[in-house]
């Protein structure tokens, strides 16, 4: 019996080069525990039926010593990004049946690594929402307490590593959409910075603020697929070589708390408690910790609710039934589109659209969508500066663990508002990562909880080395 609890991606790797279970068993032992527990959780949506014949390659390639860290290695792949000849729904009933007809270039990296792809989660419709309720396909549950949201929108991904019903998982963060599963179900999430990871094959939800990053249960993992996916592409225009490396006897790191923003109203006791004590626990580790201004940070959530829908009604435009997946056929042209996007998609989706035409209309375009994007130069600017005094911003990665579900999907905006530490780092193109810094108790439940740490453009180094000061890994 392979133990999966407390496997990483590198301990991983040395079992299989040195034999003690072959990927193989490994994929079996993956099945097997998805078998147990995902009628429970729901974390996917599909699972390959070619597992294990996957994985029959990558211990051919082990045998070649052709092997790299990921081969043989199970992952699981959000239900946003392109896989060849398999399903690719984005949890929508407009693409339900759809099926990839290239590779993704994060995909691609992968499979060239030797990774084997267990299946592909669940997630809110189009990475619209903060809790995975919003799929077509039904709600992922929260492993730590099944009455909880897993967060969103990579909660199938979250909630599949957590659950160990894969070793790690990629996710995609428009708004938070990745470190927020992770902090609601306790483990690590990194949002890189934008451009550092290839685009192409990732179904556009806000171009200017999507990025893939991957869900794990350690730092060092995540810094092990950020190395396999990350770099320039041709495929992807706005993609950059990013290459942070942190001088060998480099000390005395800062961390700069942005009081503005902490001192907004509505975070969880316990989270702000547990927020200030790990503040305290980088101080007694070494690291200065100190209050950066950062004045115009606290309108990012506004900002984000302009321009990612502005972004969404424009790339969702492409959806009308001719080209992609659903189409209802009505009396004309026009009814096409009006029943093949009534019927296709969720009423969040619906909702965004809506929002998203409105203040790109003209009229209203230099109103919100213009003052958005000069208000977003601002929070660059606040960034900008903080830089020159600290290598790290932290706040909480959420004002509060999960919340149940049903809670908060009737009301957008309440859902809305738990994004209000996540999307800065969109906004602005840096990158984040959220760590897990321990629990609520809840009960006999103990809920995760998590801090994230932002750096500058470029810098995941810094991220991946005070993560792992954190974690003490
Ligand atoms: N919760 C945010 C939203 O609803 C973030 C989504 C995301 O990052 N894809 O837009």
């Amino acid at each position: 019996m392979i133990n999966l609890k407390n496997l990483t991606i590198s301990e991983t790797h040395n079992h299989l080069t040195k034999g003690d279970f072959s990927a193989v068993e490994l994929a079996q032992a993956y099945l097997s525990a998805i078998k147990e527990t995902d009628g429970d959780i729901k974390a996917y949506l599909e699972i390959f039926p070619d597992v294990v014949e996957q994985a029959e390659e990558a211990d051919k390639k082990i045998a070649r010593k052709e092997e790299g860290l990921l081969t043989g290695i199970p992952l699981a792949i959000k239900d946003n990004i392109l896989i060849k000849g398999r399903k690719c729904s984005a949890a929508s009933k407009m693409l339900a049946d759809y099926v990839a007809p290239y590779d993704s270039t994060v995909a691609k990296r992968l499979k060239d690594a030797g990774a084997v792809f267990l299946g592909r989660t669940n997630m809110d419709e189009f990475a619209m929402g903060g809790s995975t309720e919003n799929s077509a396909f039904g709600p992922t549950r929260n492993p730590s307490d099944l009455s909880r949201v897993p967060g969103g929108s990579s909660g199938g991904s979250a909630a599949a590593v957590a659950s160990d019903e894969t070793l790690a998982s990629l996710g995609s963060d428009t708004g938070g959409s990745v470190r927020q599963p992770a902090s609601f179900c306790g483990v690590v999430g990194l949002k890189p910075s934008y451009g550092s990871v290839s685009r192409n094959g990732l179904i556009a939800m806000g171009s200017s603020l999507d990025q893939i990053g991957p869900i794990t249960k350690t730092v060092a993992d995540a810094e092990i697929i950020f190395n396999a996916i990350k770099g320039k592409d041709p495929m992807d225009g706005t993609s950059v070589e990013t290459a942070g490396a942190i001088s060998a006897n480099r000390k005395n790191f800062k961390i700069g708390i942005p009081s503005d923003l902490m001192d907004t109203e509505g975070i969880d006791e316990t989270a702000l408690k547990n927020f200030n004590e790990s503040a305290e626990r980088f101080k007694s580790m070494g690291y200065g910790v100190e209050c950066v201004n950062m004045p115009n940070v606290k309108y990012s959530l506004a900002v984000y609710y302009i321009i990612m829908p502005a972004e969404v009604s424009s790339n969702l435009a492409r959806f009308d039934g001719l080209r992609y997946g659903l189409h209802i056929s009505g009396k004309n042209l026009a009814e096409d589109y009006f029943l093949t996007r009534g019927g296709g998609f969720g009423i969040e989706a619906r909702r965004r659209i809506m929002l998203g035409t409105y203040v790109l209309s003209s009229g209203y375009y230099d109103a919100y969508y213009n003052k958005a994007n000069q208000v977003r130069s601002l929070i660059k600017n606040d960034y900008d500066e903080a830089f020159k005094k600290v290598d790290f911003v932290m706040t909480p990665t959420a004002p509060s663990p999960a919340w149940k579900i049903g809670e908060k999907i009737k009301n957008p905006m309440e859902m809305y508002l738990a994004d209000i530490f996540t999307t800065p780092a969109n906004i602005t193109g840096i990158p984040a990562i959220s760590l897990p810094s321990g629990f609520k108790k809840d009960g006999d439940k103990s809920l995760p909880l998590g801090i994230q740490l932002m750096s500058d453009h470029g810098r995941e180094d810094l991220l991946f080395k005070a993560g792992k000061d954190f974690l003490n890994e």
